[in-house]
């Protein structure tokens, strides 16, 4: 098998190991199941080398992969959240492939602060004293109360115990952070006296948690943030506000619904503001944290912000990404997050307009394939009852009747199946595709794939 010239080409591609590794993979494969042994003529042994080469390129392909997001969950945390732009991709690469100066001062020779190239890039952002930046914001969550609150008590407001997908719930973050969690007011209504009644001399902070993943409404009260900080000044203990997704700029001014800014938090008179990088911000996975010098100088010297600090590759992708900050003209059509979230819904429907005869076409006598329109939402808890005009796909499977619902599954399973996997929604009986997230410079890639899309969706059928 090995001097065959197939195997040869298969020798050069993935290495003499893996190749007689499958060889002998495939043939045991053969014997254990016809109880056969292969004759040695030409065409098994091509068959054979087809076998051995399927397995190679399957075995060789990344389990990490890109996937087009048509969910219509702009943010979504099980598809990888914010897309980087070009200048923090570069970044990236730049500070990966070699040596740089992460924790080097270059100007006076010594050891420097990994912080020190994110910090003033993010005072001058939010007007905030002082950043540090760790792993994601349940980290930054995780530290400051660690650091602040130890062995003290953290008045929370019942209408705000919230919790996030993937097991980040509050009552636990601050367990594990060795704080006692002190309840306030009730689930829909929390008021000044509540806060009043429980701030102490255990208390250690105020913390006031963005509602990010959903919203209660009907008969609600809150303490406003300012009215929040009024209380602690006079009491003298800190306001910690996590935002969780934390826009850093006025949505509204790209006309979309208004997500609380850590600058408007700053302003209030909050101390301490944490929110997420791949969030709204649209940059890397991170967990920022601005606010008073005092209190992140104290957050820094905590020993476990070694353990929750970002590497390089991070810090360049932030960087690069608030760098766009800057020059806010331009933002909303250089950061991806942004520029998929103010994409126009005509344009969408165009595009829209453009993919549907091409996967009607690859999916003949399979499913029957029609504009129609939707409703994104941003996802990553960002406004959770607001809703974006957009346009998809509505992709119905031609069995009807009994058994319909396997074939809107088989069907979602061919697209899972393509090279670069599409992922949907299923949505009254039809496969629904939202397409603000494809961008129409992947709409070539995206139609290039559909040929494949025909050949599962029957190998399915
Ligand atoms: C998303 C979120 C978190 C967790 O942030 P990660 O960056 O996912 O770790 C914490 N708090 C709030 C309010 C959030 O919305």
């Amino acid at each position: 098998m090995l001097r065959r010239s197939e195997t040869l080409e298969l020798i050069a591609r993935f290495g003499r190991h893996a190749v007689t590794d499958a060889i002998r993979a495939v043939l045991a494969e053969i014997r254990s199941r016809a109880g056969a042994t292969p004759a040695a003529t030409d065409a098994d042994e091509f068959a054979i080398a087809q076998r051995v080469a399927a397995r190679l390129i399957e075995d060789a392909r990344p389990s990490l992969r890109a996937v087009f997001n048509l969910t219509g969950t702009v943010l979504h945390t099980n598809l990888g959240r914010a897309a980087l732009p070009p200048e923090a991709i570069d970044a990236v690469a730049r500070a990966a492939s070699g040596a740089c100066n992460l924790e080097y001062d270059l100007e006076r020779g010594i050891r420097g602060d990994r912080d020190h190239h994110l910090e003033a890039q993010l005072c001058r952002l939010t007007g905030a004293e002082a950043a540090t930046v760790v792993n994601n914001n349940a980290a930054a969550v995780l530290l400051v109360l660690n650091t602040l609150a130890m062995r003290r008590e953290v008045p929370v407001s019942r209408g705000e115990l919230i919790e996030i997908g993937g097991s980040f719930r509050l009552p636990d973050i601050m367990a594990r952070a060795g704080c006692r969690l002190r309840e306030v007011g009730t689930t829909n209504r929390t008021h000044r006296r509540d806060f009043e009644d429980a701030i102490g001399p255990k208390t250690a902070l105020v913390m006031k948690v963005h509602c990010s993943n959903y919203a209660i409404e009907g008969f609600t009260a809150a303490v406003a943030e300012a009215e929040l900080v009024r209380l602690c000044r006079e009491r003298a203990v800190p306001l910690v506000v996590d935002l969780g997704s934390g826009a850093l700029v006025d949505l509204r001014l790209l006309g979309l619904p208004h997500e609380p800014t850590p600058m408007e938090s700053l302003k209030d008179g909050a101390d301490i503001v944490t929110f997420s990088g791949d969030k709204l911000l649209g940059g890397p996975q991170a967990g920022i944290i601005v606010g008073r010098e005092a209190l992140v100088a104290r957050i820094k010297r905590n020993p476990l912000k070694r353990a929750l600090r970002v590497d390089k590759m991070t810090i360049a992708a932030l960087s690069a990404v608030l760098g766009l900050y800057f020059d806010p003209d331009r933002l909303a059509q250089r950061l991806p997050a942004l520029r998929v979230l103010v994409k126009k819904t005509e344009e969408i429907r165009a595009s829209a307009v453009r993919v549907c005869p091409l996967v009607a076409a690859s999916l003949q006598g399979i499913a029957s394939v029609q504009v129609i329109d939707c409703e994104s939402q941003i996802g990553s808890g960002a406004l959770p009852a607001q809703r974006i005009p957009s346009a998809a796909l509505s992709i119905r499977p031609l069995a009807g009747g009994r058994g319909s619902g396997t074939a809107l599954k088989r069907l979602a399973l061919a697209f899972r199946n393509l090279p670069v996997p599409v992922i949907g929604r299923a949505e009254a009986g039809a496969l629904v595709m939202d397409l603000r997230c494809l961008e129409e410079d992947d709409e070539t890639a995206f139609a290039a794939q559909l040929g494949e899309l025909e050949r599962s969706a029957r190998r399915e059928k």
